[in-house]
């Protein structure tokens, strides 16, 4: 598959108001500058020592958004440019994004990232977890993030049912949740499910971000 026209005919399957994340994970940065060149702004990588050369090498207007598991040793690698981090699994990282951003002045947006997937090997927060991080009036005082909304990969199966079943399912906790709004720094209007297999499902069950690498740059190589 030749990215420069996939990402075309895949935005066009996609409504305006749910933003396309072209994942360049395992990808060189000529093929992400191939893609930027047909207009997309907004890349996703799952490593953070891939992510460092790939921003320091692209255009500055690149928003690049971290979507894989995060060690808390690394998070001040990425804390001066990253523009969203989806994969938030814990209140120790929570806080470490806080400190590493208010090192560089910055307030940090972040998602925290629930378990959906009948997979045990996928990271995430259960409904317990996320309600208890939530809260925890320790997060009071973290001025340098903002929590976002929530993340979630559906297990990884055919079973079209299954899939629609589990992002139903955050979708529901991300309403149930919407009682621990604090404005400015507790907010649940974004949904990040889908990829490139379930993409389709995860928007009509109200994804706001959809997070897609193959579909775009074809498949990555083992
Ligand atoms: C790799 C990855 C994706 C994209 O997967 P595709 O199947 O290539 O679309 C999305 N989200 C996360 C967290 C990933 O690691």
């Amino acid at each position: 598959m030749e990215g420069k026209n996939n990402i075309r005919e895949l935005r066009a399957t996609i409504p305006a108001n749910v933003k396309l994340i072209a994942v360049s994970k395992t990808q060189p940065p000529e093929r992400v500058l191939e893609v930027y060149r047909f207009g997309q702004r907004c890349f996703g990588e799952n490593k953070v020592q891939e992510l460092v050369p790939k921003y320091q090498a692209l255009p500055k207007d690149i928003e690049w958004h971290m979507i894989g598991h995060l060690q808390t040793n690394k998070v001040k690698y990425i804390a001066p440019f990253v523009s969203l981090i989806h994969s938030v699994d814990s209140l120790k990282l929570l806080q470490e994004i806080n400190k590493q951003a208010q090192r560089y002045g910055r307030v940090i947006p972040v998602l925290l990232q629930i378990h959906i997937a009948s997979e045990e090997t996928k990271f995430g927060l259960s409904q317990t977890e996320v309600e208890e991080i939530l809260k925890n009036p320790v997060i009071d005082n973290l001025n340098h993030v903002k929590i976002s909304g929530l993340m979630g990969m559906a297990t990884l199966t055919d079973d079209a049912a299954k899939i629609r079943e589990e992002f139903k399912g955050l979708r529901l906790l991300s309403e149930k949740l919407k009682r621990f709004t604090v404005p400015g720094r507790i907010e649940m209007h974004e949904l990040s499910m889908g990829m490139s297999h379930d993409y389709v499902i995860a928007i009509e069950e109200g994804s706001t971000m959809v997070r897609i690498g193959s579909a775009i740059f074809g498949e990555r190589k083992p």
